[in-house]
């Protein structure tokens, strides 16, 4: 009997703990939100409002294939109610981060549900198996996507709140449709022959499909800014952007441009910076996700059109 007692207590203590976790108090009475990348920070945000209190791991304008936590971002995972990551294999870090703050059960992947790209037949071979593109924030209707994992997660968390997740993120919808169509608009400029753009990595899988455009290639292959090309690979790529008469190299403002210099150089292509991993700051070119995908849109248009 005794034995059964002391269980009951355990389970009890065990109950009382569970439920302390899931109805999340802090100071502020804010749900303490961790987000990865500035754009994904930026989204949760927007669909949080006044109620998140978010904070950001990768600082502005680092690039999120290479970026090492510090023990402060442990500490902030740890304090977190909260672990919002784009997910779809884009940070490297998540999981040893997530183990060391003890804190698997706070993530939430805000690409899940997206169908991902696959690799490309002829680079799957450094490409770990299943794979497939995670810059999925570069088409804004895979964001709605988003905003319907974030508003989910943050109304499980605090469902009190829910009525304002749903109208934030409803109102945030909007804008994406938008801006949706606004980026067809300005697509459209572009004369067919043009719509033919080379990257420094493959990160614009689904914006390209989207609205229309062909990725001839990349300066580095595959899905990430890390790997290296071979001279076989450069020579190919030189080759492709002379024989279909590309316009534009764009290399993403977060990584070394030599290479796309070069590149730029050998064929008397147009070399462009525009933003990839993350947004600017606050009093730049695009301090929110809309912002940058007017942005880069805009550059893209300038130089094709
Ligand atoms: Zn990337």
């Amino acid at each position: 009997m005794k034995k059964n007692i002391s269980l009951f207590l355990l389970t009890s203590i065990l109950l009382v703990s569970c439920n302390t976790n899931s109805v999340p108090v802090t100071n502020s009475g804010k749900l303490k939100v961790v987000a990865t990348t500035t754009i994904v920070a930026d989204v949760v945000s927007q669909v949080g409002g006044d109620l998140v209190d978010v904070q950001t791991l990768l600082p502005i304008g680092t690039d999120p294939h290479s970026f090492d936590p510090t023990p402060q971002d442990i500490a902030k995972v740890a304090d977190a109610d909260i672990v919002f990551a784009n997910g779809a294999g884009l940070e490297a870090f998540i999981q040893h981060l997530l183990s060391s703050a003890d804190a698997e059960g706070k993530i939430v992947e805000v690409s899940e549900g997206i169908v991902l790209l696959a690799p490309p037949e002829a680079e799957g071979k450094e490409q770990a198996q299943n794979a497939g593109d995670p810059h999925t924030w570069t088409d804004p209707n895979n964001v709605m996507l988003w905003v319907q994992n974030i508003e989910s997660a943050l109304s499980s968390a605090d469902p009190s709140n829910a009525e304002v997740y749903a109208s934030n993120a409803a109102a945030y919808d909007a804008q994406l449709k938008e801006l949706d169509v606004w980026i067809r608009e300005q697509i459209d400029q572009i004369p067919a022959e043009n719509r033919k753009i080379v990257t420094d990595h493959r990160l614009l899988g689904y914006y390209v499909e989207e609205y229309g455009l062909e990725q001839v290639g990349a300066i580095v292959p595959g899905y990430s800014s890390l790997s290296e090309p071979s001279a076989q690979e450069l020579a190919e790529i030189e080759d492709a952007i002379r024989a279909l008469d590309v316009k534009a190299i764009f290399v993403g403002n977060t990584v070394n441009p030599s290479l796309g210099e070069r590149i730029a150089e050998d064929t008397g292509t147009q070399l462009i910076s525009f933003y990839t991993g993350s947004l600017s700051a606050s009093d730049g070119d695009a301090a929110t996700y809309l912002d940058y995908l007017r942005y880069n849109t805009t550059v893209f248009v300038n130089a094709l059109k």
